[in-house]
């Protein structure tokens, strides 16, 4: 549990971070909080954050080989369906493709450049007899990488889309002294899980997100509505957020988060597992650090990134609120820029200006019930009493966990068979088994059921396993 203190104090200034925003300040939004699943609890402690350095492997290739898995293989086809003499060019392409794959390493990829095993192969072709491949071959020539996919596999390729805006340019490996993740259960943190974005404290824009931060900044989104999301958000006891600070930066009562993300525990088997949701980041780079960092020190840290290159069947698995989580909001909003007029003076022609902010309406009006912020719809559907998380098999197949595996204590149930009914489950009450007893009896004797024959035996052997049960100890 986290400490009194510690939790009284985060509490304030979690009400401090509403506060911010003029729609929950006015709607009297009150922060509150429920204590987390016990994984989270045992992990943070009494402080009710945990800080470690973050460890990355520089090694970039898996990924470029599993991005570049499918352009290859489309290569392959149109070579093979060309007739042959008409196939030399598209031949080339597929084994420079192959080679490529093959000798690349992660400075390739940070530098921007073509490995040599791949540019001698490239050179012996452009001295080749045959003149259509010499052309191709010379168009190869570059030493930039980056040229090199975009002829490969063409501008539009996931390949180079995945290298244009997802492969980090540079990359630290290692224990990172310099940087800190933090993952914490604190109430401010969550409801400042936009607020703390590097932008509102001198930083760098969130480069994915929205507005340099995101929809749940209570400051620049302060008269949205998503923002009402943080409360319930605040009361997900599967919830926690992780965050990449410098760690010069170490103030947990004021963070700065270069990176962020909501992490989302559940039990699979008994065993907890958590949810790395989608990350928000100043750079590829902080990217990387909090993703790999949380991987590295977590074996049971999963990243829906990851998980999304699995297609196939999945499996749910249930958490059940302690109490309803949702927020209500009804109210009417007075726009503060223009107090209510929808208007701001005079444009250069005499022409009113309407107001901004509210669109010359003046007013607002929020009829609406909340529930946590998702990041994951494809894999995470929440509801005011339980969130649902939708878990791809393959995926955790590969990591060694079989969801399709039954649950080890199955809830001691067993089958009875009533004439009138058929079968149905029953819940193991003793003392329900003796008017049981004495109701099957009754059915027994009565005329239309003997007449229409029913299946006395599996009535006996309801009842031998009845009487079995009540012999039992549970
Ligand atoms: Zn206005």
């Amino acid at each position: 549990m986290i400490h009194q203190d510690i939790l009284q104090r985060s509490m304030e200034k979690a009400q401090e971070v509403l506060d911010i925003s003029f729609n929950l300040r006015e709607a009297g939004v009150k922060a509150d909080y429920l204590q987390r699943d016990d994984f989270w609890q045992q992990l943070v402690g009494e402080q009710g954050y945990m800080m470690f350095h973050p460890e990355v492997e520089a090694d970039l290739v898996p990924e470029f080989r599993d991005v570049s898995k499918d352009d290859i293989h489309e290569l392959e086809h149109v070579y093979n369906r060309l007739p042959y003499g008409r196939d030399q060019v598209a031949h080339l392409r597929f084994q420079v493709a192959q080679k490529l794959v093959e000798s690349i390493n992660t400075e390739h990829l940070l530098q921007n450049t073509v490995p040599n095993k791949v540019m001698s192969y490239i050179e012996a072709y452009c001295i080749a007899i045959h003149n259509d491949t010499a052309k191709e071959a010379k168009s190869y020539r570059s030493p930039k990488l980056s040229k090199l996919l975009v002829k490969l596999f063409g501008e539009k390729s996931e390949t180079v889309k995945w290298y244009t805006t997802k492969c980090p340019k540079n990359l630290d490996s290692g224990l990172l002294k310099e940087w800190t993740i933090t993952i914490s259960i604190l109430p401010h943190h969550i409801a400042g899980m936009s607020y703390y974005a590097a932008a509102n404290h001198g930083g760098d824009k969130w480069i994915e997100g929205w507005n340099g931060t995101s929809c749940m900044d209570t400051k620049r989104n302060g008269i949205g509505s998503g923002v009402f999301q943080l409360v319930p958000s605040m009361r997900d006891v599967t919830m926690a957020v992780a965050y990449l600070s410098r760690s010069e930066d170490k103030d947990v009562w004021n963070p700065v988060y270069q990176a962020r993300a909501l992490l989302r525990v559940v039990h699979i088997h008994g065993e907890p597992h958590f949810l790395i949701c989608r990350p928000y980041f100043t750079s590829r780079k902080t990217r990387h650090i909090l993703i790999e960092g949380l991987k590295n020190a977590f074996p049971n840290a999963h990243y829906t990134g990851d998980m999304r290159s699995f297609d196939g069947e999945g499996v749910q698995f249930r958490v059940e609120y302690p109490k309803n989580i949702e927020l209500e909001v009804d109210k009417e909003f007075v726009c503060p820029d223009c107090e209510g007029d929808g208007f701001m003076g005079y444009d250069q022609y005499n022409e009113p200006v309407d107001c901004e902010t509210c669109h010359g309406e003046g007013r607002w009006h929020i009829d609406d019930s909340f529930l946590p912020y998702i990041d994951d719809h494809d894999f995470i559907i929440v509801n005011h009493d339980e969130i649902i998380f939708k878990l791809p098999v393959k995926y955790f197949a590969s990591k060694g966990v079989d969801l399709n595996r039954p649950e080890k204590k199955p809830k001691r149930r067993f089958r009875f068979f009533n004439p009138l009914v058929g079968r149905s489950d029953v819940e193991p009450e003793p003392v329900q088994v003796e008017e049981l007893v004495a109701d099957i009896e009754d059915i027994r004797q009565e005329l239309a059921v003997r007449e229409a024959e029913v299946e006395m035996d599996a009535m006996e052997d309801w009842l031998r396993r009845a009487w079995a049960y009540v012999g039992a100890d549970e």
